[in-house]
């Protein structure tokens, strides 16, 4: 058994939108107070996703629990485990904690495999302490296996951030050969949605702007990229799309961007019995979808709201075996509060990973 200490770090706010500190002596559950069903993971990187951000400022209709450990993306160790729990994990597995951190297995959602929508759900970093800290107590049913050999600080954003896109494409109807359009496609979701799209053989069409991110698609295998800035007459980024899309448009529109517009263009170019999935959450924004055209086109709309236990193990998976790589940025976790004064001015590349 390891030594687990008495006190470790972690970073705490007491109240939405307070001053967020990092607390040197915070107290570790010991394993003798874990109940069953729990474990007690060392953690050893945790990325840090723009739901940490909304969580800390209260935006979302139900505020967070206080005092919170923020953060859903922990990548590390079990060090302990609950009398009489029952799981195939061991002390010293690797595990992820993702932002569905338990549920309860036995209602309509959670047995058709939409755990995200049980009504007892535990969310981590929101209504359980999550993984800016350096142990956190988590769930064995619902902690992800990490495949050994996969590094810790690559596994973290894909258990938020992949986890996320893979379950947006496997919503978007489409197979290996189609088109689909990728709206925000250098940001933290869409440049992993582009590598988990060109891995299973979809046509990918980016959208974006800037020739940094252009070269960045292409290195990942996109077929086609669309500067947003160089079509910004009425009509005409609608127009570019179906003419990259074999002229009549994309089978599916999957859009990460925080921006509300490209949702109403998606209805537009999308191609007769397309698929627009709801990813990206710009605040305050409605979809307004013509319903002669929504009829007569036959589209669908979809919401994607993260992934079940083996949309996390499969997103995981492409990692391990290097078809999807995050572009990271490596800080250490006292870093957090700079990190969120960052992420408001929106001025980061890809994902931000804490060293624990
Ligand atoms: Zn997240
Ligand atoms: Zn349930």
């Amino acid at each position: 058994m390891p030594d687990i200490p008495k006190t470790a770090k972690a970073v705490v706010f007491d109240e939405c939108n307070g001053p967020i500190r990092v607390d040197n002596e915070h107290k570790v559950v010991q394993p003798s107070e874990l109940k069953a069903g729990e474990v007690l993971v060392k953690l050893e990187y945790t990325g840090v996703c723009h739901t940490d951000l909304h969580a800390w400022k209260g935006d979302w209709p139900v505020p967070p629990k206080c005092p919170l450990v923020g953060g859903h993306e922990g990548a590390g160790r079990i060090v302990a485990m609950g009398d009489g729990t029952d799981t195939q994990l061991k002390i010293g597995s690797p595990v992820g904690l993702k932002w569905l951190a338990d549920s309860c297995l036995n209602c309509e959602a959670c047995l058709g495999g939409q755990e995200a929508t049980c009504a007892n759900a535990k969310l981590s970093g929101y209504t359980v302490d999550g993984s800016f800290q350096q142990y956190a107590v988590s769930y064995a049913k619902h902690v992800t296996p990490i495949p050994e050999g996969l590094a810790m600080e690559i596994a973290a954003p894909i258990l938020c951030a992949g986890v996320t896109v893979w379950k947006a494409i496997k919503q978007s109807n489409t197979k290996p050969g189609d088109f689909v359009v990728i709206s925000g496609a250098g940001g933290g979701l869409g440049h992993l949605a582009v590598q988990y799209a060109t891995a299973i053989g979809l046509r990918v069409v980016g959208i974006d702007t800037g020739d940094d991110k252009r070269k960045l698609l292409a290195s990942y295998g996109a077929d086609d990229f669309i500067d947003f800035k160089q079509h910004t007459g009425k009509g005409k980024l609608i127009e570019e799309v179906k003419r990259v899309c074999g002229g009549e448009g994309p089978h599916a529109a999957i859009i990460t961007s925080a921006g509300g517009a490209a949702y109403n263009e998606a209805l537009e170019y999308l191609r007769p019995h397309g698929t627009l999935v709801a990813v990206g959450l710009p605040p305050n924004t409605t979809i307004n979808a013509d319903v002669f055209f929504t009829v007569f086109k036959a589209l669908r709309i979809v919401g994607s709201y993260v992934g079940n236990r083996q949309d996390a193990i499969e997103a995981l998976d492409f990692a391990a075996r290097q078809k999807v790589k995050p572009m990271l940025e490596i800080q250490n976790l006292d870093k957090l509060p700079e990190v969120y004064e960052r992420m408001e001015k929106g001025g980061i590349a890809g994902r931000i990973v804490l060293k624990c």
